[in-house]
C-alpha cells in the first residue's frame, strides 16, 4: 500500500456497500451505513460532550482548531487521495489539493476571527452588552460536490463558538466526510465531533431530533425546503446553502481574450458541479463571436481524464444521475437547434462518468440547459443586444446565489452588479470565497451567512445582559 492510501484504508469500513472511483469504477472501499434509528446514540454523544467544550474558553477552542489545521497540512496527501478517488476530481488545479488546503486554511481563519463581547448601551445611565452563547448540538449536513471543505465550513464555526457538531455527508462522498472528520477528530476530546453515515433518511432523522438546535445544511433546493419542514416542530435555526443557476453578464466593452480563463474557471471549476459556478453566460452581441472564440480555445487547452493522474486538471463526474442530468440538457439543447461548439458527444460505452467540456452557443434563454440548474461541464452562450433584457434575464429565475459582470470598466460593471439578485456579486471574476467575507444566498438559494464574523453569529445565541 502506498503511504497515501493509508487513511482511505482507515476510514473504509471491512465490508458494507462497495465504494466505487467515479473515473474508473473500481471499487475503493466500503462503508457501513447507519438507520435513522441509529442517530440518537450519535447525538447522544454530542449532547454529553457539548457542557464540558462550551466551558473550555475561547483561547482554548481557538488553539485545538489551529492545531486540526496542522493536522490537516500533515495529512494533506492522504486526504487529497480520499477526495480525489471517491469524488473524482483531479489531484491539481481546483481539485483534491486545492479542497485539502481550503480546509486548513478555514479552519485557522475561523479560529482567529475575533468576536469579542459588543457594548451596545454605556451612557453613564444604562450598560447593555451583546454575547454570544453557543446553541449546544449542530446538525451539519453536506452535498458531494467539495465533501471536505462544505463540511468544514459547517464544522469549524459551531466548534469555535463551543457548539458540539454530529456531521452526515453526502451518501455519495461519505469516505470523504469521514477521512476529514478522522483528521480533524484526533486533536478534540472525545464526542465533540462525530460523523454518521447514511443518505437522507438518516438527514431527516438528525433535523427531526429534537436536542439539534441548528442545523447547517448544503444541498439542493428541495431537500432544503425538506428540512425546513422537518425542522418546524423544533423551531431549530437553519442555515440553508442551496442551489444556484448563476448568471454571468459579459458587456460590450470586455476584452474577450483577457476575460477567457477567468470564465473558464468561473464555470468549470469542479467540472461545474460547484454551487456557485457560472452556469448562464450572457455575452453583448458586439463581441459574441469573439468571447466564443476565446472560451473554446481556452477549453479545448484543459485536459479532461482520470483525477490521480498528475497532468489532468478535470475528471468525470461524481455520479451516474448528474451525468444524466447534463446529457438530457445538452441533448434538449441540440433539439432546438442550439449550436454546440465543442463537446456534447459523450462516449457512453467508456468507463466513469466522463462527460466533455462543452460549450452551447445560439441558444435561446427559455432553453432547459439555462433555466434548470445543469451542475455540470456545459455552458450555455446565450446572446444580448440589450443590457437590460440581460439583467431581466439574469435575475428571471427563482435562486440567487452568486452573479458576476465582465467589463473593461468597473464602475460600469458594478452599475450592473448591484441590480442581480444574489448573494455575491463578482466584477470580472466568478465564484472566488473567501474566508473574511460573508457568504449566503438570495432568493430560494437559501438564507444565513457563513464565513467570517458572520458565520461565528450564525451558530450561536445572541444573549443581551443589561443593567
Ligand atoms: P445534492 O447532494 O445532490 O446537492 P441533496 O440535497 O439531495 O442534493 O443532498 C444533500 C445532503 O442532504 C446529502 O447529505 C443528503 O443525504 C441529505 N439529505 C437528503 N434528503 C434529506 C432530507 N430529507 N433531510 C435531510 N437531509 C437530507
Amino acid at each position: 500500500m502506498e503511504a497515501r492510501e493509508a487513511l482511505l484504508s482507515r476510514v473504509s469500513a471491512p465490508s458494507g456497500t462497495k465504494i466505487k472511483d467515479p473515473a474508473t469504477g473500481e471499487v475503493i472501499g466500503h462503508v457501513e451505513f447507519a438507520h435513522p434509528g441509529d442517530v440518537a446514540a450519535a447525538v447522544d454523544k454530542a449532547v454529553a460532550a457539548q457542557p464540558a467544550w462550551a466551558a473550555r474558553s475561547d483561547e482554548e477552542r481557538v488553539a485545538l482548531l489551529l492545531r486540526a489545521a496542522d493536522n490537516i497540512e500533515a495529512h494533506a496527501e492522504e486526504l487529497a487521495y480520499v477526495v480525489s478517488r471517491e469524488q473524482g476530481k483531479t489531484l491539481n488545479g481546483l481539485g483534491a489539493r486545492f479542497e485539502v488546503q481550503a480546509c486548513a486554511i478555514w479552519l485557522r481563519s475561523t479560529a482567529n476571527t475575533p468576536l469579542p463581547v459588543e457594548v451596545l448601551v454605556d451612557d453613564g445611565t444604562n450598560h447593555a452588552e451583546l454575547h454570544y452563547r453557543p446553541i449546544g448540538v449542530v446538525g451539519a449536513i453536506t452535498p458531494w460536490n467539495w465533501p471536505m471543505i462544505i463540511a468544514v465550513w459547517q464544522i469549524a464555526p459551531s466548534l469555535r463558538m463551543g457548539n458540539t457538531v454530529v456531521q452526515k455527508p453526502s451518501e455519495y462522498t461519505t469516505l470523504s466526510g469521514l477521512a476529514v472528520a478522522e483528521v480533524i477528530g484526533e486533536v478534540l476530546p472525545a464526542g465533540v465531533l462525530t460523523v454518521i453515515a447514511g443518505a437522507g433518511d438518516v438527514g431527516e432523522a438528525l433535523v427531526r431530533d429534537r436536542r439539534v438546535g441548528k442545523v447547517m445544511f448544503t444541498g439542493s433546493v428541495k431537500t432544503g425546503m425538506k428540512v425546513v419542514e422537518a425542522s418546524a416542530g423544533n423551531l431549530s435555526r437553519l442555515t440553508l446553502e442551496l442551489g444556484g443557476n448563476d448568471a454571468g453578464i459579459v458587456l460590450p466593452d470586455a476584452d474577450p481574450q483577457a476575460i477567457a480563463e477567468g470564465l473558464f474557471w468561473g464555470a468549470f471549476i469542479n467540472n461545474g458541479q460547484t454551487c456557485a459556478a457560472l452556469k448562464r453566460l450572457y455575452v453583448a452581441d458586439a463581441i459574441y463571436d469573439e468571447v466564443v472564440d476565446a472560451l473554446a480555445g481556452m477549453t479545448a487547452k484543459i485536459p479532461m481524464g482520470v483525477g490521480l493522474d498528475e497532468g489532468n486538471l478535470l475528471g468525470p463526474l461524481q455520479n451516474k444521475m448528474q451525468w444524466n442530468v447534463v446529457n438530457r440538457l445538452v441533448e434538449d439543447a441540440k433539439a432546438r437547434g442550439a449550436r454546440i461548439v465543442m463537446g456534447g458527444d459523450p462516449d457512453p460505452g467508456a468507463p466513469g462518468f466522463f462527460y466533455p467540456k462543452t460549450l452551447v452557443a445560439d441558444i435561446d434563454n427559455s432553453a432547459p440547459l439555462v433555466q434548470e440548474e445543469q451542475f455540470g461541464p456545459a455552458l450555455p452562450i446565450i446572446r444580448y443586444t440589450d443590457v437590460e433584457q440581460a439583467v431581466e434575464w439574469a435575475n428571471g429565475v427563482d435562486v440567487g446565489l452568486g452573479a458576476s459582470v465582465w467589463s473593461a470598466d468597473r464602475d460600469k460593471a458594478r452599475e450592473i452588479g448591484v441590480r442581480l439578485q444574489a448573494g455575491t456579486v463578482w466584477l470580472n471574476s466568478h465564484g472566488g470565497v473567501d474566508p473574511r467575507i460573508p457568504f449566503g444566498g438570495a432568493k430560494h438559494s437559501g438564507y444565513g451567512l457563513e464565513f467570517g464574523v458572520d458565520g461565528l453569529k450564525a451558530v450561536s445565541v445572541p444573549q443581551v445582559v443589561s443593567g
